[in-house]
């Protein structure tokens, strides 16, 4: 992509991100990485809904500007997935509700209750909370940039990135929309998790679509561990322990046999043992 085509695009996400309240105020960044290796990104402390062309700033790969405008202070966590993915062209991060609600109350959004996030995105997991724009954030998203397409970070907000930057915003647009179903059906009574073995089928179905390779099967989600579908590198993360986020909150086993109960379920179990006890 050029570097006007690049400049044009992000005025419009940027617009789109205010406009959805995926940011207010200055919040938020997008960047793209253009065939040159150059980055073209949001400036710092700039509204994203009144945006211009001319406002994005131009920098290298360690962030050094190449203009006189000045990026973005949250830069650093687009370089890092930059440098973590060769693929990657473009990374949005912005502090939409519903996702930043689930980062807020630390919880992943991990759990099997739609059948087009797991073809499509898989899981999103949060990444412990770190200074923005300091390496204690990068650091604390590194080891979960290379197997997932989008992360969480404690109290503060998502980042989603992809091969363009319209893909990089339907993922952000995809963990927006799954934590707000997520919240929604916590009111009706709260989430049916999908089966392993349909799980299992997605898996077969994303990977022979070209949706999602073999390494999204590295990811954190407890419920690839469910499944009998193994990790080719051999390199699955541990399944989180807020592992109760977006689904009905069903104890489940991951890779380390640990069994993991919510709180909830945790004060049913005690309950129903003091019951035995007295019978
Ligand atoms: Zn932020």
């Amino acid at each position: 992509m050029d570097e006007q085509t690049a400049r044009r695009e992000i005025v419009r996400v940027g617009r789109l991100m205010y406009e959805r309240s995926y940011v207010v105020s200055s919040d938020g960044n997008v960047s793209v990485r253009l065939d040159d290796g150059r980055i073209v990104a949001t400036p710092t402390q700039m509204c994203k809904g009144r945006m211009t062309e001319e406002a994005c700033a131009v920098t290298d790969l360690e962030g050094r500007a190449l203009t006189e405008r000045k990026p973005s202070s949250e830069l650093a966590m687009h370089l890092l997935v930059y440098r973590e993915r060769p693929e990657v062209r473009a990374v949005c991060h912005a502090h939409p509700p519903h996702g930043s609600a689930f980062a807020v109350a630390g919880l992943s959004i991990d759990q099997p209750i739609l059948s087009e996030v797991i073809l499509t995105l898989g899981c999103i997991p949060l990444a412990e909370y770190g200074t923005p724009s300091t390496a204690e954030l990068t650091d604390a998203m590194r080891p979960l940039v290379k197997h997932h397409n989008a992360l969480l970070m404690a109290n503060h907000g998502a980042v989603a990135y992809g091969t363009d930057l319209w893909q990089a915003f339907d993922r952000l647009e995809t963990l927006e929309h799954t934590a707000k179903i997520a919240i929604l059906s916590r009111m009706l009574g709260g989430a049916r998790n999908l089966p392993p073995d349909a799980i299992e089928k997605l898996i077969n179905v994303r990977e022979a679509a070209g949706y999602l390779d073999e390494r999204a099967r590295c990811q954190s989600c407890g419920y690839l561990h469910e499944t009998r579908i193994t990790c080719p590198t051999g390199e699955r993360a541990a399944a989180p322990a807020a592992t109760n986020g977006a689904g009905a909150g069903r104890a489940h086993m991951n890779g380390a046999g640990k069994i993991a109960l919510t709180r909830d379920e945790l004060v049913e179990l005690l309950a129903q043992a003091a019951q035995l006890g007295r019978e």
